[in-house]
């Protein structure tokens, strides 16, 4: 039997950057709302993304108005998420063999939509950036992108919400939209941890599945016209580069190198799958990118790989479906009012960018507000964001390190435990950082776990379950990029788990 647990007055069911941004805005607003995620937050394309805010140089030629509203996103968001941003510049870089045609028609575009661009000579460029393939490159320019930690950013605007009095429930899986004549009215809901169902009753739902969006759309009976591309990622054991660097030609794959905190990434690819389950790199794909980066990068193949990840892109194609490649189809978003599906209070928010998650979320929240009769405006644009709640850089510290690759102390750990959304591992990784550095968890994960079990947190059978499950995703992400240092450091935690936790089968997998 189900039971009625909880009312409310918006009900927003994803917790990516998109649901986020939306749970934030409402509570800025007054507006009482309760966010559902099926997993931790960030689980889905949100923390599986390249992390770059762009200023916009990306998208001029395909499309200038969204390459637009990147640049005037990325301005804003560096004023309101600066924990979150490492405001490091860019460089669009043109290789020999890159059409110069593209090129003067990008510099066009970047006058006219007034997104400041500079040529600058070659030699200062290599002497910034000394990877640069110097007998490849042809012309240099800075741009204004930047690179921001997207596990931050999305908790930032939950603790936020939070902090005004949103709830949020992690593990919670949506499973059925309760829908009565035309009108929604809620939602039935799962307790993943417990297997208890429940429902939750609100005057107005919002679908912010992102690539699950169609998924949930169906379940009142509504077709989303989705198209899902699958982009998988590089992660190097350091910072290759200060800026986030991007091939100046049409958008391709492997293109964009961008620092991010101790790491680098490389990517992507964009395959198209049916599925946005289907996140598994492959072997060819990283192949690939490694051949493209050694165009622009010198020896970027021999560079320590740490692991690969991939993660789906929600591509919306609109009501007319006419067969385009995925890298053609828009990056610019749809809010849908379900009102012409004849379901009323039901809204879709489809698309984008991370870098356009508050605009995306401040034209949602408009709609959902007016329908509500509240006439409080946006104040996403001015209110800073709390700052991360751990993993920030530190120069001296007392506190005993659980994770020194990427300087996690306990107090981090415990800090991370204390936030309301905070339900497993996965959630405490996203927000400290814990074994994301170069040792990959070697040391670290072990620590935390058995730290979470002296503190009541978890049983030793969770602890087991726990440490099998860290290993098993981080084995998905190191099969294809096992050779040099990065081997050695594989087969040093598959004798330190192996012989001191007995874990075969999952060791086997790192
Ligand atoms: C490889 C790659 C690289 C990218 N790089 C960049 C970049 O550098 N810069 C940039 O600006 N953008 C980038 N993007 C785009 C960006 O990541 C996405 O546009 C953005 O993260 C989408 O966020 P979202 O919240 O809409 O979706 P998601 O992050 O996918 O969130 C949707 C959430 O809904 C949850 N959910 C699904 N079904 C249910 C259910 N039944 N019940 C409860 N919860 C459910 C999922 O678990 C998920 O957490 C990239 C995308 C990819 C794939």
């Amino acid at each position: 039997m189900i039971s009625v647990t909880i009312k409310t007055g918006v009900l927003v069911i994803g917790g990516g950057i998109t649901g986020a941004g939306i749970l934030w805005d409402l509570a800025l607003r007054g507006i009482d709302a309760v966010l559902i995620e099926q997993k931790e937050p960030a689980y889905g394309a949100t923390g599986r993304c390249h992390g770059l805010l762009h200023g916009g140089c990306r998208y001029l030629v395909k499309d200038s108005a969204v390459a637009a509203e990147c640049y005037r996103e990325n301005k804003i968001l560096q004023s309101v998420a600066k924990g979150a941003i490492e405001n490091t510049g860019g460089y669009f870089v043109q290789v020999k063999g890159d059409d110069p045609g593209y090129v003067e028609q990008w510099l066009n575009l970047a006058g006219k939509t007034g997104i400041p661009v500079k040529e600058i000579d070659i030699q200062t460029a290599i002497k910034e950036e000394p990877l640069l393939a110097v007998q490849n490159i042809e012309r240099v320019f800075t741009v204004p992108d930047a690179a921001v930690d997207p596990f931050d950013l999305t908790l930032m605007n939950l603790t936020g919400a939070t902090q005004r009095g949103a709830k949020v429930f992690t593990n919670t899986r949506v499973e059925e939209l309760i829908i009565t004549g035309n009108q929604i009215r809620g939602a039935v809901v799962k307790d993943l941890a417990s297997g208890e169902s429940y429902s939750i009753h609100a005057d107005i739902v919002v679908n912010a599945a992102g690539a699950w969006a169609a998924s949930i759309a169906a379940k009142a009976g509504i077709r989303l016209n989705m198209k899902y591309g699958k982009g998988t990622l590089v992660v190097f054991a350091q910072r290759l580069t200060k800026r986030v660097i991007n091939r100046l030609r049409k958008p391709g794959d492997g293109d964009i190198i961008v620092p991010a905190k101790s790491v680098c990434l490389l990517g992507t690819t964009d395959i198209p799958v049916s599925s946005p389950d289907d996140l598994d790199p492959t072997a060819a794909e990283i192949t690939k990118m490694l051949n493209i980066g050694e165009e622009m990068f010198d020896h970027l193949s021999e560079k320590r790989i740490l692991r690969t990840f991939a993660g789906i892109r929600p591509l919306y194609t609109g009501d007319n479906n006419n067969g385009e490649q995925n890298r053609e189809i828009s990056r610019g978003f749809a809010v849908i009012n379900h009102e012409k599906d004849a379901v009323d209070g039901f809204y879709s928010i489809v698309g984008g960018k991370l870098t356009t998650y508050r605009l995306m979320a401040e034209q949602l929240v408009d709609v959902v507000a007016e329908k509500l009769g509240v006439k409080n405006p946006c104040q996403t644009a001015e209110t800073v964001l709390p700052q991360p709640v751990a993993g920030q850089v530190k120069l001296a510290v007392e506190e005993p390190m659980l994770c020194e690759c990427e300087q996690v102390t306990v107090q981090d750990l415990e800090r991370a435990c204390e936030l309301p959304f905070c339900r497993d591992l996965h959630t405490i990784r996203k927000i400290t950082r814990l074994g994301l550095g170069p040792c990959q968890g070697t040391f670290c994960i072990w620590r935390a776990v058995m730290l979470l079990y002296e503190n009541q947190r978890i049983s030793a059978a969770e602890c087991r379950q726990l440490l099998q499950e860290f290993l098993a995703e981080r084995g998905k992400g190191s099969c294809f990029t096992l050779w040099g240092d990065q081997l050695k450091q594989y087969e040093l935690a598959r004798g330190i788990y192996l012989n001191n936790f007995q874990l075969g089968d999952a060791a086997d997998e790192i």
